[in-house]
């Protein structure tokens, strides 16, 4: 491998990563014109028998759908995409009950993760000043200098010089590793006490076993189960639950026992072979919320992505707010001409709040998803935020609306939620004391014949006075 240096006529970037967002990041960089060398770990999936991947399809909103526009790839992605419209929450009866992501048209997509990753890889590769190195391990990293070493599979060690470096290697980040050795760095990890582990719902006669276009919801409230459909009719369900709970299943007649206790309606759509054989295929797998800041080190390294920010998948946003990322930094290298030692520091600035921001929303989220949708309150609130969404579409905006469908920043968001929360909170208790106000003097005013009257009579009276 050739030995980088300043020496060229234009920066060599490398981006150690390629999976989501470094895949994105290369093609940001190399539209700007910089050498970008993709360094990963993996073989090249686009070659490879098996795809390993956290989870097989994710759901795609307006932040990374705006990302990718950015770089040309929206169409072919979004074409790939199954729109999903609402939320199909299913009770423990079996009955099912539909909860609109938004207003009419409003949609989130699901999107195949290797599919998505493969496209990213070879449009990366489209510009000429990329080049892509797979087997490539990053070992260790110099933060002084940019220098890497990294390992090949045939046991050797290489040793590169760069200009900049942009961690976008997920999660357990190697370059990470470097930032803690440092100085007035922050960091933190959660590990939720929840798992998780996918299942099949195969096509029921070569159509969806269920209606497509919704995110189909299990809430249960200590677990829950989510199916996204896939481009091949088939869905994939995802049991989200304590891993003390798995650990009690261990033999097929028990996974069978448990669905049927709490999961009835998908057991023949999954089918009681397919259920029995491929809940015991992989453990199930933990979830980790990391917070960090910094994101940079001088003018020579930033982190992106997970490596950043990983967050619970519980709001659907890792990768829209890692591709969000990549269209941030690009704004800031507008603003400051390209200039790392101005571009990193502003950057953090600009991205650490926003980050943390939707790493606690997808926490609280976690507990929503499971528990709120199931509850009377939570639903009454949810109507009501819509309707006002509707008659005020300036004034109040639903979180999730904030969150999904818009480019408001996350920690912006967070802030006007808290405050609509507030003002919608105050004037349902003035309804509600109007109400009883209104009732009480309807009572003093015609003193009811007590012994024909019914609370629901009494409703009504209260609710004719509020009407007119
Ligand atoms: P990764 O996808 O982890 O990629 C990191 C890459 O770096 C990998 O290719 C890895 O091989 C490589 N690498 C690692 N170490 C090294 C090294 N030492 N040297 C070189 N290369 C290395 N997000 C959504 O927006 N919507 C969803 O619906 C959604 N659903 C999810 C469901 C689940 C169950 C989970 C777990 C996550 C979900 N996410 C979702 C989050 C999303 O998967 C992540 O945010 C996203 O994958 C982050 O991309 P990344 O490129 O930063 O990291």
């Amino acid at each position: 491998m050739e030995q980088h240096s300043k020496s060229t006529k234009k920066k060599v970037v490398a981006v150690v990563g390629g999976g989501l967002v470094g895949a994105l990041n290369a093609c940001y960089f190399a539209k700007r014109g910089f050498e970008v060398e993709v360094f990963e770990s993996r073989e090249d999936i686009r070659h490879a028998k098996v795809v390993k991947g956290r989870s097989i399809n994710l759901a795609l909103s307006h932040r990374g759908r705006q990302a990718l526009k950015h770089v040309g790839m929206e169409e072919t992605i979004v074409s790939k995409g199954i729109p999903m419209n609402a939320r199909m929450i299913h009770s423990v009866s079996g009955k099912w009950s539909e909860i609109p992501y938004g207003k009419k048209g409003q949609y989130i997509l699901s999107v195949d993760r290797a599919n998505l990753n493969k496209e990213l890889l070879t449009a990366a590769e489209k510009y000429p000043n990329t080049k892509l190195n797979f087997d490539y391990k990053l070992l260790d990293w110099s933060g002084d200098t940019g220098a890497m070493t990294f390992a090949r599979p045939d046991g050797s060690k290489e040793h590169i010089t760069v200009d900049l470096i942009v961690g976008c290697d997920g999660a357990f980040s190697a370059i990470r590793k470097q930032f803690l050795r440092r100085s007035r760095f922050n960091f933190s990890q959660t590990y939720i006490p929840h798992g998780y582990l996918e299942l099949t719902m195969p096509p029921n006669n070569g159509e969806f076993a269920m209606k497509p276009n919704y995110l189909h919801i299990w809430p249960r409230n200590t677990f829950m189960m989510i199916a996204l459909p896939n481009l091949d009719k088939t869905f994939t369900c995802t049991l989200f639950m304590p891993f003390e709970d798995f650990e009690k299943i261990t033999t097929g007649d028990e996974v069978i026992e448990f669905f049927q206790k709490y999961f009835t309606d998908a057991i023949p759509l999954i089918g009681v072979d397919a259920l029995q054989r491929d809940f015991f295929r992989l453990p199930a797998q933990a979830m980790v919320s990391v917070k960090c800041s910094p994101y940079h080190i001088d003018d020579k390294c930033v982190l992106m992505g997970d490596a950043a920010h990983a967050v619970v998948p519980f709001y659907g946003q890792g990768m829209n707010a890692g591709f969000e990322d990549c269209l941030v930094l690009n704004e800031v290298m507008d603003q400051f001409n390209e200039d790392f030692s101005a571009v990193l520091p502003e950057y953090s600035r600009v991205r650490v709040p926003d980050d943390h921001a939707i790493a606690d929303l997808a926490m609280y989220n976690y507990v929503e998803m499971r528990a709120h949708v199931n509850s009377k309150w939570f639903l009454f609130r949810k109507r009501v935020d819509t309707i006002l969404h509707t008659l005020m579409p300036k004034t109040i905006i639903p979180l999730y609306t904030m969150v999904t469908f818009t480019r408001t920043r996350y920690h912006d968001a967070v802030k006007r939620w808290h405050w609509q929360d507030k003002v919608i909170n105050q004037g349902l208790l003035g309804c509600a004391t109007a109400a009883i106000l209104g009732g009480s003097y309807l009572v003093i005013k015609y003193p009811p014949d007590m012994s024909n009257v019914t609370l629901e009579k009494m409703w009504s009276r209260v609710l004719a006075l509020k009407t007119f």
